[in-house]
């Protein structure tokens, strides 16, 4: 099988570093073999990217032309939608319909921060003496941004579109695991006509994220993945002074009270936890459910997740696609088997598949577990996969206490009828996200960020463009 380049300083190039294989996760075949970046090619790919920020081709691309650009981004992606969609459906097993929606969500990205960046205004403060001042927003210069293999059609969008709108340049270093979409935006940067340099996609694994990070020639670090990996590079770029954004890890409460509407709450419940196989970080995987009505719910809960279909992700009525890798759905395994010797009873899944067709590929059932407590280790750490853990909570003091008893803070889910009651728990909960009789809306205007251990800085919105621009003060005397 050819090895397929990486697209740096403006070429596609065969990197000096070990090239990496991509897997198909429904049959384990491999779908392609990439040429990585070694740490000459970044410097390469660094300094054409100075050059770039420096160049007219790239100045004289005033705020409406850099627009035009991300504009013929998102007219491209949508072009491309069903091609670029069985691209990320073969890359990291989710569902065709699924990887639509988000090729869908990714040109709305670039199209909502090409219409952002026509508006950002600088500031003109009151004058305090004999000059005229101009607090002015300028680009942070090169942005490196790393990121997960787990939706990597809408979190490379949320990367490159705010970096670019912005005015930086961006070198993008994909998951190792599903590098294929971002080489595949690449493409579609040199398509669209950004100049030389200001995209680059290079490929590697965590050696040549470590190597971004210590990079003099990048300015600032864009980071989405685990919280290990997040403090990791928040120690290394201190070292330099570098500013970092970390969209990190979770372990979502989503909460259930008696009064709810219990069909709604039970089917967004199933799909908080089990869409995209649960391998989401805002997945609802501690399930705090009121104890009055917590068998009757649990039953209810049980019987979605046994309905579930899994199978092939291309398949129309597939529900439930392959994990991305069999070494991730190994680790979901390990996690249950732990807790599961820990003293937690199996309400459903926790098997491998028994069906022969699924037996090659790396699918793995709905899940339910219960009679642990909130401080038991599957309650704690972040599984990454369909995996739920029941909680029943008698009093709202309780449940507040025990959902904010988590190193994460990135959402939560809260089912109530009663106003006042939804108010004071909402309110109390330490996440960057709370959705009221709902789960997983997300808009691309509305900022997404984590609390405590979940991430440092913001996603999306006008903040999500403001954390690319430095604050520039200039003085005029009159
Ligand atoms: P990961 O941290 O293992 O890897 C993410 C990326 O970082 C990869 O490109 C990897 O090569 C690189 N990397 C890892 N360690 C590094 C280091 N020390 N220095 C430089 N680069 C490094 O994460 P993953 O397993 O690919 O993704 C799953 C994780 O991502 C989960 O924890 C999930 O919650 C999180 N995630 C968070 C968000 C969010 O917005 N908060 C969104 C999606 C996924």
């Amino acid at each position: 099988m050819a090895i397929r380049p990486f697209f740096a300083a403006g070429a596609w190039t065969q990197g000096r570093g070990e090239p990496l294989e991509t897997r198909n996760p429904e049959n384990g075949e491999v779908v392609a073999t990439i040429s990585s970046a070694s740490a000459e090619d970044l410097d390469l790919a660094v300094a054409a990217a100075r050059r770039a920020l420096a160049s007219p081709s790239w100045t004289n691309l005033v705020p409406h032309l850099r627009a035009r650009l991300l504009h013929k981004m998102g007219e491209l992606i949508d072009r491309d939608r069903d091609r670029l969609a069985n691209i990320q459906m073969i890359d990291n097993g989710k569902t065709f319909t699924e990887c639509r929606a988000l090729l869908e969500s990714a040109a709305n990205t670039f199209r909502y921060y090409a219409a952002a960046c026509e508006t950002m205004e600088g500031v003109v403060p009151p004058a305090r003496g004999a000059y005229f001042n101009i607090a002015a927003q300028v680009p942070m210069g090169v942005v490196g941004a790393i990121t997960p293999w787990n939706s990597p059609a809408t979190l490379e969008a949320q990367k490159l579109a705010p970096i670019l709108a912005a005015g930086n340049a961006v070198i993008l270093k994909p998951s190792e695991v599903t590098p294929l979409i971002a080489l595949e935006y690449a493409g579609l940067a040199q398509e669209a006509g950004f100049p030389d340099g200001i995209v680059s996609v290079v490929t590697g694994g965590i050696e040549l994220g470590r190597a971004m990070v210590a990079h003099p020639g990048i300015d600032m670090i864009s980071f989405t993945g685990g919280t290990a990996g997040g403090r990791h590079i928040a120690a290394a770029a201190a070292l330099q002074l570098k500013p970092v954004i970390l969209e990190l890890g979770g372990k979502s409460p989503h909460i259930v009270c008696a009064d709810a509407d219990l069909d709604k709450a039970a089917k967004a419940v199933a799909t908080g936890i089990f869409s995209g196989a649960g391998q989401s970080c805002v997945a609802g995987s501690r399930i705090f459910v009121e104890k009055k009505i917590a068998d009757a719910f649990t039953a209810r809960l049980v019987d979605i997740a046994k309905s579930l279909r899994l199978g092939p992700p291309g398949n129309k009525d597939t529900q439930i696609g392959p994990l991305v890798s069999f070494a991730h759905r190994d680790h979901v395994h390990r996690h249950v088997t732990r807790a599961k010797a820990a003293g937690a009873e199996l309400l459903c899944g926790g098997e491998l598949p028994a069906d022969e067709r699924l037996s090659l590929g790396a699918y793995y059932p709905p899940t339910l577990l219960s009679g642990v407590t909130n401080r038991s280790d599957i309650a704690q750490q972040e599984v990454f996969g369909p995996v739920g853990v029941i909680l029943p909570f008698e009093s709202d003091e309780e449940l507040v206490a025990q959902a904010n008893d988590s190193e994460f803070g990135l959402a939560a889910g809260l089912w109530t009828r009663d106003i006042e009651r939804a108010w004071k728990i909402v309110t109390q909960l330490q996440t960057g996200t709370c959705w009221l009789n709902s789960y997983k809306n997300l808009s691309i205007s509305t900022p997404f960020q984590g609390h405590k251990q979940s991430g440092l800085g913001r996603e999306k919105g006008l903040d999500g463009l403001r954390q690319y621009l430095q604050t520039k003060a200039i003085f005029w005397p009159a």
